[in-house]
């Protein structure tokens, strides 16, 4: 099978092998040691000198351990919305109390740095941001680096959705002063679901003192004290652990230069392969995302009869619209372990199975 949507992704051979392994003591010293070895490596993906944690949840789970250890309820945050995941972001701060105004754009586009400065500039209560970095449910990448400049310039916390996009796209941590940041295995690190990592500042250290929404499971100050003993403070996931040790290493063993090189190939070539077949790209092209690309489903097309016949007759599974985009977009994972060849069988079967159902190829497809 070809799966080719936004996770979760395919793991490799290896990364399988070592999540069969036998059960360890997650009280024990080669739990300490794994957990350590694989904690110093996500260090080095976040670009990171600070604490990243790893929680038995998916990434929705992240996402509320950002809000919940940083945010009171009656919070102002300001929630930057481009798609079904920054909505997501808003709802649960809204589930806990916060005071969330929304700054939302068409869904295809990307926020605009300056509009984030107008709203923060005119509101000092605004205390955190929301922001996803890539929005899966439509294509986007945000410009993070100068969106979060702009939350600097006007010291506010900003928490990250880096789901689908760490480990893929470039993401800097540190240099750009990014509080919270949250993935999760399926999406980039070619691991099964199961794990978040979630990354804490300084900064979201000292809100997460003043912090009052409930918290216990997620509580990061828990996670932070038990891996400082080499453990973390509930029964982990082991078993994506191992797989992850092991996707981390390949992932060192490629580099991350060439990780993310390999993305943004793979992108442009989804683009321009879904474009050469006549069809249309749901992304503002200059934001479009190197893991997850977005396509406007040709009228007279049914999508779910397409996605149907590409996975029964073709091998290859591609993911429908979420939300207001349901029936309306299909979407291409390109994310985690995916090669050339892996889009070449999609585009070649998407160039078979459309005029199946009804498109007309453009002559020179
Ligand atoms: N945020 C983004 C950008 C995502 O792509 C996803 C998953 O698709 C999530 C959040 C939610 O993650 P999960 O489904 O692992 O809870």
């Amino acid at each position: 099978m070809n799966l080719r949507i936004p996770g979760p992704t395919p793991c490799p051979p290896q990364v399988l092998a070592a999540v069969a392994k036998p059960m360890i003591n997650h009280r024990g010293r080669h739990f300490a040691e794994l957990i350590g070895r694989v904690v110093e490596r996500l260090k080095r993906f976040y670009r990171t000198q600070g604490d990243v944690l790893v929680l038995t949840a998916s990434g929705t789970g992240g996402l509320e351990a950002a809000v919940v250890n940083t945010l009171s309820p009656g919070d102002r945050v300001l929630a930057v919305v481009i798609g079904a995941f920054g909505e997501r972001f808003a709802a649960i701060a809204q589930a806990y109390g916060a005071e969330v105004v929304r700054l939302e754009y068409e869904w295809g586009r990307a926020a605009d740095p300056d509009d984030v400065r107008r709203v923060l500039s005119r509101d000092p209560r605004i205390k955190a941001v929301l922001v996803t970095h890539n929005e899966t449910s439509t294509g986007v990448t945000n410009p993070l680096k100068a969106l979060a400049a702009v939350v600097r310039e006007h010291e506010r916390l900003l928490l990250v959705d880096a789901v689908s996009s760490l480990g893929a796209i470039p993401l800097e941590t540190d240099a750009w002063g990014l509080d919270v940041v949250v993935t999760g295995s399926q999406k980039g690190w070619m691991v099964p679901p199961g794990l978040a990592f979630v990354s804490v500042s300084q900064r979201a250290w000292e809100a997460h003192r003043e912090a009052k929404m409930p918290r216990f499971y997620l509580d990061l100050g828990r996670h932070k004290e038990a891996l400082e003993r080499g453990q973390t403070p509930w029964t982990p996931a082991l078993s994506v652990l191992f797989g992850l040790d092991v996707a981390l290493e390949m992932m060192e063993a490629e580099g991350l230069e060439n990780i993310f090189a390999r993305h943004a190939r793979i992108g442009e070539m989804t683009r321009q392969g879904v474009k050469a077949l006549g069809l249309r790209l749901l992304a503002d092209e200059r934001y479009a995302s190197n893991t997850v690309t977005a396509v406007v489903v040709p009228d007279g097309v049914d999508e779910r009869v397409l996605r149907r016949l590409l996975e029964d007759e073709y091998g290859v599974v591609l993911a429908g619209g979420q939300g207001k985009l349901s029936g309306k977009i299909f979407r291409i994972g390109h994310l985690g372990w995916v090669t050339e060849e892996d889009i070449r069988d999609t585009l070649d079967s998407l160039a078979q199975a459309l005029p199946r159902v009804g498109y007309q190829l453009p002559s020179r497809a």
